[in-house]
C-alpha cells in the first residue's frame, strides 16, 4: 500500500506492523505520533527515536545501492495513456519531459502491477522479461 493512503480511520498506515512499524511502505520516509493512531506521549517518543535511528541508517551512507528487479520503459512503444502512472502503488511512473513514461529505478519496488497494465507492453520487468518467464516454463515442464 502506497504511504500516502490513509486507513479507513484516516490514520497513516505503517508498511509492516511486526516487521517495519516506523516505516513507510516508500522507503527513506518514517512515521511518529498521532498521524499513526492515538497514543501516549511516551509511545510517540520512543516511535520518534525508533523513527531517527531508522533514519540515520540511511543518512550515515555515502551511497545507496537499489534492487535489481525494477520496471523500465521502452520509449518507442509507449503511448502516453498514464495506466501505470495510475497503476502504481508507489507512485513510480511519470511522464517526462520527452514525452513517455519514465520508472525512477530508485522509486520502483518491482511489483510488476505496471507491466501487466500497460496496454501497449511497453514495459518489462528486468529479470522478469516475457522471454525468461516463457523459457523458465518451458523448461520447468519439459519432458524428463
Ligand atoms: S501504461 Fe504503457 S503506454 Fe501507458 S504511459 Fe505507461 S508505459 Fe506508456
Ligand atoms: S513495477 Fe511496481 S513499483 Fe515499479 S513502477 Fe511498476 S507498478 Fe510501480
Amino acid at each position: 500500500m502506497c504511504w500516502d493512503v490513509p486507513s479507513s480511520e484516516g490514520f497513516l498506515i505503517e508498511a509492516h506492523m511486526k516487521l517495519r512499524p516506523v516505516d513507510f511502505a516508500s522507503d527513506g520516509i518514517f512515521m511518529a505520533g498521532l498521524a499513526h493512531y492515538p497514543k501516549p506521549l511516551d509511545e510517540s517518543i520512543a516511535q520518534a527515536k525508533a523513527s531517527v535511528a531508522r533514519a540515520m541508517t540511511i543518512l550515515s551512507k555515502e551511497g545507496i545501492l537499489v534492487g535489481g528487479v525494477v520496471a523500465e520503459v521502452n520509449p518507442d512503444m509507449c503511448a502516453v495513456c498514464l495506466t501505470c502512472v495510475r497503476s502504481c502503488p508507489y507512485n513510480a511512473p511519470r511522464i517526462g519531459d520527452e514525452g513517455h513514461a519514465v520508472i525512477d529505478p530508485a522509486e520502483c519496488r518491482g511489483c510488476g502491477a505496471c507491466v501487466a497494465e500497460c496496454p501497449g507492453k511497453a514495459i518489462s520487468l528486468k529479470h522478469f522479461t516475457d522471454e525468461q518467464i516463457i523459457a523458465k516454463t518451458d523448461a520447468l515442464f519439459q519432458a524428463v
